[in-house]
């Protein structure tokens, strides 16, 4: 699959909150909408797909 809808798990580092959000996965990107966490953390989160 190419492209479709997929669930992705945001985990923040910073903080230890928890995300699970559907995104979209186009060619291996993965758009999510996400902005940043509570903690406005923006780049230290891991980022999981979750199957
Ligand atoms: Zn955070």
């Amino acid at each position: 699959m190419i492209r479709g809808r997929v669930k992705i798990a945001i985990h923040c580092k910073r903080c230890g909150e928890r995300f699970i959000l559907r995104g979209k996965q186009d060619r291996g990107r993965i758009e999510t909408g996400f902005k940043q966490c509570i903690c406005e953390n923006v780049h230290d989160l891991d980022i999981e797909k979750i199957d």
